[in-house]
């Protein structure tokens, strides 16, 4: 079992604002529920491609939209910002601010969060949660996708999905 998730966080510079509140949030429930925090480095900054969609909330089709665009942002992200383990959780602005609802997407040991409305530590959660193996349930009301709402809780399922991800993993001072 390991003591600490270590945590590469990057940012990309389109996004402002100040991440770490939310992300020790997110450590302290994630630690409540399985017993291990975060370990957070420090914020490092992440050269993220294309152009960037400020006004994405005045498109139509938005949804899929958004969707594409997050793709394309992961695949950079998993370009540019190499590891060793860690997990990378990446924060972008180049999907807009107005929207109501803050973004996230998992892939491997990536993160991907966009378009924070604070509090937004449980998209955090939900998707480091996926990054052990967690699943979108649409039948369940506790752990939940887009189109749903994020809770801090997961299911019984998925909890034991991430415990026995958890006790997998290397061993680290
Ligand atoms: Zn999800």
């Amino acid at each position: 079992m390991i003591n600490m998730i270590r945590v590469k966080v990057v940012k990309d510079r389109e996004f402002k604002g100040d991440v770490m509140s939310e992300l020790e949030k997110a450590s302290q429930e994630f630690k409540r529920q399985f017993g291990v925090g975060f370990e957070i480095s420090e914020i490092s900054e992440w050269n993220s491609g294309g152009i960037s969609f400020r006004f994405l909330d005045l498109f139509p089709f938005r949804q899929r939209f958004l969707n594409m665009l997050f793709g394309h942002l992961m695949r950079d992200l998993k370009r540019k910002v190499k590891v060793n383990g860690e997990i990378v959780v990446g924060f972008t602005g180049k999907v807009g601010s107005q929207h109501k609802k803050t973004f996230g997407l998992a892939d491997s040991n990536y993160v991907l969060i966009g378009i924070c409305q604070r509090p937004y530590s449980h998209v955090i959660i939900h998707e480091v949660g996926h990054v052990f193996g967690a699943d979108d349930r649409p039948d369940s009301s506790v752990m939940s996708s887009q189109g749903f709402s994020y809770t801090y809780d997961f299911s019984l399922q998925d909890r034991e999905i991430i415990t026995r991800s958890l006790l997998r993993s290397p061993k680290e001072s």
